[in-house]
């Protein structure tokens, strides 16, 4: 290699290292540290049980939590802290229900205390911009690319594991961005920030967020299935779920958490268990 192209190859080198330095700012002022594996190639359904960035239900799980409004529809200082204490009760009742079956998992929460505001919030996840819309979020924060907030994240907490959580202060259907069968196999998922949105207000029934809904958007995350019916032809799966499986989160997310529980296969899906029944297969949402 000649010296000239040497001394560009560095002074590239030193041009991205200060220009990445400057774009992660307000992820470093989280003091947030972790590590992120590479999925494994997906070949059965099994497969996904252990991919994205909340891959199993234990160790130390690091959350970053955001919250959006809009010009006419702003959070309070009161609505977040509401809302905040909300999510907490979510998370000790995913850390009891894993220490059920032996599990320990520890949250770490971090937030940005300004909101962001954004009037084209997608408010279900057929919008055609749902999907990276929590990315659109963290770009608006000043997140550049997934390995980075990868990298800041591992090295700052100490996590093996993430997810993003944004808190929309409008109406909408909650759903979560988990890294599906077709991503993984391609290999787009690979660095996916795995994300949930969790509307202040459910525009299905008019019911504020509950922590139940929370704890069932984020056990997506980790790999669980729903259990409700996802399409009319999809009436016997979910009768099927809902004789085994009364009580699950994955079936009713609504109503008092404590009546709620993890199922069996929930607790396998999110690595809560290795015990594996026949019927598994036969509760598997139909895939897109
Ligand atoms: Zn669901």
């Amino acid at each position: 290699m000649c010296p000239s192209r040497k001394l560009f190859l560095l002074f590239l080198f030193v041009c991205l290292a200060t220009s990445l330095r400057a774009q992660t700012s307000w992820l470093e002022s989280l003091g947030i540290n972790f590590d992120f594996d590479v999925p494994k190639p997906v070949v059965t359904y099994k497969d996904l049980i252990d991919v994205g960035s909340a891959r199993h239900l234990s160790g130390n799980v690091c959350v970053l939590y955001l919250f959006v409004g809009t010009e006419t529809s702003r959070w309070s200082q009161d609505e977040i802290e509401a809302t905040a204490q909300k999510l907490y009760a979510a998370e000790d009742w995913l850390k009891s229900e894993a220490q059920r079956y032996g599990k320990k998992v520890e949250f770490r929460n971090y937030s940005i205390k300004r909101q962001l505001i954004d009037n084209n919030i997608p408010d279900n996840p057929f919008k055609p911009d749902a999907v990276g819309y929590p990315k659109t979020v963290l770009r608006r924060y000043g997140y550049t690319g997934d390995k980075e907030l990868h990298e800041i994240l591992t090295r700052k907490t100490g996590c093996q594991q993430f997810l993003v959580l944004v808190f929309p202060h409008v109406s909408g259907r909650c759903y979560a961005s988990a890294v599906n069968r077709n991503m993984a196999r391609s290999g787009s998922g690979r660095s996916m920030p795995e994300c949930c949105m969790l509307y202040q207000i459910s525009s299905d029934t008019g019911r504020e967020l509950q922590v139940g809904r929370i704890a069932h958007e984020m056990l997506h995350l980790f790999g669980a299935w729903d259990f409700y019916a996802v399409s009319p032809e999809d009436k016997a799966r979910s009768e099927r779920a809902a004789e085994l499986y009364p009580e699950s989160i994955m079936l009713r997310s609504y109503g008092d958490i404590d009546q709620r529980s993890i199922d069996p296969l929930t607790a396998w899906l999110v690595g809560l268990s290795h015990k594996e029944q026949e019927w598994f297969k036969e509760l598997m949402p139909p895939q897109p």
